[in-house]
């Protein structure tokens, strides 16, 4: 190995020492070092009969030297064509710039694929406001003050007693349509939530959910499980198992939580699910009825469900995304994968 070192040391030199008068001179350098069957190429070669220890030695000595060669090279090449700039020839046969078309965002991608699935089942999308009252966020959705459950949602406070905040939820916007009273309700709502949360691969301080309502005379458990199931066939294709935990929210009762079997390892055990072959993907449950009657709906008469999932969550398990940060740093290395996708 040391002859090879002290050969790259002599090639070193001869590049230093580099001075090209001609573009052919340019060239010739290029294809001595950096050409298909140039010296750089051949070098690296050699890595296979360097013994094991001593291969990340040379890999550093010969990572060195290829970087030199091609900057070498590159400054040359810049003062040729600074050269060729400057005696003002225009050449009009040169392939023109580019249009670049951006890319939709995957966190687009799939909350308007979410929205296509429910508008086929007759939702229709609600909006609200991302800076909301205490009420419409909290207090008429069960959520008393002092309640626990508000612990888990803290948010940011615009403004204290009366308090604004921004929305730590989706729900909200369900809160308004209840409280707008047209009957049946079958919306809805995509929209971006806060939450005061520390950042990190898989929690944010904002992110993207979307919740539906369906509120009518007679809506049942059946029907919530039957909507969803559709909703997941049709986002995730077909070869996953569904199942629904009870679980616990101060707006639903009963309530579950959906989990699909994991789309990584087919249900075996992985990082992605934690070893046990399930993800979870959403909340649901019927609508409380304390909730309907605080929104001004008669329980006795009216019953509806309700479900809210993070298109966050979506999109990292339908791209396989592991770190929820990527969608919000414009990376463009990450956001043109999502070229060829509609
Ligand atoms: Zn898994």
């Amino acid at each position: 190995m040391e002859q090879i070192v002290q050969q790259i040391e002599a090639y070193k030199q001869e590049i230093a020492a580099f001075q090209p008068k001609n573009a052919e001179e340019l060239e010739q350098y290029r294809i001595r070092f950096l050409g298909t069957k140039g010296l750089v190429k051949s070098l690296f070669g050699e890595m296979k009969n360097v013994p094991n220890e001593q291969k990340k030695e040379f890999g550093q000595v010969l990572n060195a030297f290829k970087v030199l060669a091609e900057s070498r090279y590159e400054a040359f090449q810049q003062l040729k064509d600074e050269a060729a700039g400057a005696t003002g020839q225009l050449d009009l046969t040169l392939p023109g710039e580019p249009h670049r078309l951006g890319t939709r965002h995957p966190i687009s991608l799939v909350r308007n694929k979410a929205i296509r699935i429910f508008e086929r089942l007759g939702f229709t999308i609600a909006e609200g406001p991302e800076i909301e009252n205490d009420w419409h966020n909290f207090t008429a959705l069960n959520l008393a003050e002092n309640h626990p459950a508000r612990d888990m949602q803290d948010t940011f406070y615009v403004h204290n007693n009366p308090d604004w905040l921004l929305r730590t939820h989706t729900s909200s916007v369900q809160v308004r349509a209840m409280e707008e009273g047209k009957l049946p309700i079958r919306i809805i709502c995509p929209g971006r939530v806060y939450r005061n949360e520390t950042i990190s691969a898989r929690a944010h301080c904002f992110f993207h959910q979307i919740e539906g309502l369906y509120i009518a005379e007679n809506v049942s458990f059946a029907d919530l499980k039957q909507t969803l199931y559709y909703f997941v066939q049709e986002f995730f294709g077909e070869n996953f198992k569904v199942r629904f935990r009870p679980s616990f929210f101060p707006f639903t009762e009963p309530s579950a939580e959906m989990d699909i079997s994991c789309l990584i390892c087919g249900g075996e055990g992985c990082n992605v699910c934690k070893h046990t072959g399930w993800v979870e993907i959403l909340g649901c449950g019927m609508v409380h009825p304390q909730v309907l009657e605080n929104c001004g709906i008669d329980s006795g008469k009216y019953t509806g469900f309700a479900f809210g999932m993070g298109i966050e969550r979506l999109t990292m398990l339908k791209y396989q995304i592991k770190d929820l940060r990527l969608f919000s740093e414009n990376d463009a290395r990450f956001l043109k994968q999502f070229q060829g996708t509609v």
